[in-house]
């Protein structure tokens, strides 16, 4: 399966599409969550296309969606919850930053440039999950570019058994 199939696909979803009406349906909240494709912020939270704004990276890293949660915020307006999500068995707590560094390194030898442009990333992995979620909450809660009085919840999805639970709650405090 690759791009080929999107045509066909897409020609499938347009023939049945409903443009969603985005002030009836909007819920006003931003899901931070990681690109790995066993999450889905949509079935697992029970999200439409046109409730949420929805950023998703590696490890689902709340420092990395800083720029985009800015642009929601003050730029189309989204001033309601931040919900954090990250996940059991994430590949980001199986890596490190150092190893990834290593990885582009590798595949460039001899390029000083681009090792020097690698070593200047901060990759974000993960060494705990729940201490994961607790870090990126408190970074956004204490952010000065985030909106003040912004609700934030952090959040871990189990990828063995598709449930999730709330790890912690806080108020914007910048
Ligand atoms: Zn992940």
């Amino acid at each position: 399966m690759g791009t080929e199939e999107f045509n066909q696909a897409n020609e499938k979803y347009a023939a049945s599409f409903e443009k969603p009406d985005r002030s009836k349906l909007f819920r006003n909240m931003i899901i931070v969550s990681c690109m790995d494709p066993r999450v889905n912020p949509y079935d697992q939270l029970g999200v439409k296309t046109g409730e949420t704004i929805t950023i998703r990276n590696a490890g689902g890293s709340a420092k990395e969606a800083l720029r985009s949660i800015i642009v929601a915020q003050h730029f189309i307006g989204v001033d309601g919850e931040i919900a954090v999500f990250h996940h059991t068995d994430c590949g980001m707590s199986r890596t490190t930053t150092d190893q990834v560094r290593a990885l582009v390194k590798k595949a460039n030898p001899g390029r000083d440039d681009i090792a020097e442009t690698v070593d200047g990333i901060d990759f974000l992995h993960i060494t705990g999950i729940e201490e994961s979620v607790r870090s990126d909450v408190k970074f956004l809660a204490e952010n000065q570019l985030v909106l003040r009085g912004t609700k934030i919840s952090g959040w871990i999805y189990d990828v063995e058994t598709g449930k999730i639970s709330k790890v912690v709650e806080a108020d914007h405090e910048a």
